[in-house]
């Protein structure tokens, strides 16, 4: 019998002041309401599985612990809309059936605006020592266009609010290829969060999501930067971050030496995890499931799961999954699974090697600055 081996716990707080314009994740805004029902399913959820997952350990409950855990990433939403005492109350429910590693790295995502002091160093004191900042520019125009509510003050208030709360472990959120960004403007957005010294920045360029707002606003592909104008600005960034001593560990990570996210590498490295909560995805024992992603319907059944997917899509999963880190991929894998002949992947991979899109060698295929961008086309053709 396979054995859960599950270090991580994904945690998803669906709740957000306004709803973006271009935003698909499961948030709601004007739910508030819901906040204390939808913890206590959330409380309900994490005591009905982990008791099974006990028990499907053949373990005794409340003598012995699931397992110990290395990260826990309370993501959204906009989690530091929520009172400190709920985050309490579910620390409590999860130390019940986790042991948390000395170093645990325990992330919240927090949006500007949202921030205060008294709850930061509530957070901090519970045990938050990594806060993930929806910054997305410093350019206030560039904010307007995303339709984001909160100015590029209000960013610089809750970075010095978290640093100050003692957590100076930081990730700042940026967004590339918005219309009407420039290369100047995109520039000084990099400069200025670099300004505040984060250890970690993520950055995306932006995606126009089926069923949004900005699918209607921009149903003409015109008005939207093109590819080669989106290379060019991510290519702006990894110099100036790489000029900055941060590591380009992702195709949209950048850290400084040993701030790597430990818990979006689980991800990555498709090691298995924990999730709960509304939309919740997780992958235990083999097997990736999701909860229901409407709000009011979680409430009423939070234990219901879905399957994704099924095991005979691992080592497909697994060349999409680590072409993204700078570490690359076995070529072994890429052969065994590949419909390609041998001989096609030896010429394509020397015709993408001379084009700069990717260094390999007789074990592993990693992936340069261009290739990353480049990323699915590349696939595309390997596989
Ligand atoms: S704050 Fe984040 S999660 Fe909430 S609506 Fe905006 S992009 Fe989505």
């Amino acid at each position: 019998m396979k054995m859960l081996s599950a270090e991580s716990i994904y945690i998803h707080i669906p709740f957000c002041k306004t709803k973006c314009p271009y935003c698909d994740f499961a948030s709601w805004a004007n739910k508030e309401n819901l906040i204390e029902r939808y913890f206590q399913a959330l409380y309900s959820e994490i005591n009905h599985k982990c008791t099974a997952y006990l028990n499907f350990l053949k373990l005794i409950p409340q003598s012995t612990k699931i397992s110990n855990l290395k990260t826990i990433f309370i993501g959204g939403g906009t989690p530091s809309l929520i009172h400190p005492d709920y985050y309490s109350k579910l620390f409590e429910e999860i130390k019940k059936y986790f042991n948390l590693d000395d170093h645990c790295e325990i992330t919240m995502e927090a949006n500007p605006g949202t921030v205060t002091e008294d709850f930061m160093k509530s957070y901090k004191n519970l045990g938050v020592n990594r806060i993930s900042i929806g910054a997305q520019s410093f350019n206030d125009d560039i904010l307007k266009i995303l339709g984001r509510k909160h100015s590029v003050k209000d960013t610089i208030d809750a970075i010095n609010i978290v640093k100050s709360a003692g957590i100076l472990n930081i990730n700042l959120d940026l967004i590339f290829s918005v219309p009407g960004m420039t290369k100047t403007c995109w520039s000084e957005t990099i400069n200025e969060a670099l300004k505040h010294e984060p250890k970690h920045i993520s950055a995306y360029s932006l995606i126009i999501e089926p069923n949004t707002p900005f699918e209607t606003i921009y149903s003409n592909p015109k008005t939207l930067p093109d590819g080669d104008f989106a290379f060019e600005l991510y290519s702006v960034l990894c110099q100036a971050l790489n000029n900055h001593g941060f590591r380009h560990y992702e195709i949209s990570n950048f850290a400084k030496s040993g701030y790597e996210s430990v818990h979006n590498l689980t991800y990555w490295l498709q090691k298995e995890y924990f999730a709960f909560g509304t939309g919740a995805h997780r992958y235990l024992n083999g097997l990736r499931t999701c909860n229901i992603r409407n709000l009011e319907d979680y409430i009423e059944n939070p234990t219901q799961e879905i399957i994704t997917e099924y095991p005979s899509d691992h080592n497909f999963e697994k060349i999409m999954l680590s072409s993204r880190l700078d570490n690359g991929f076995d070529i072994e894998l890429l052969r065994n699974i590949s419909q390609k002949s041998d001989f096609y992947i030896e010429n394509i991979l020397n015709e993408m090697s001379k084009e700069g899109l990717l260094e390999f060698s007789d074990e592993k295929i990693s992936l340069t600055e261009k290739g990353m961008f480049l990323n699915n086309e590349i696939l595309l053709k390997l596989l």
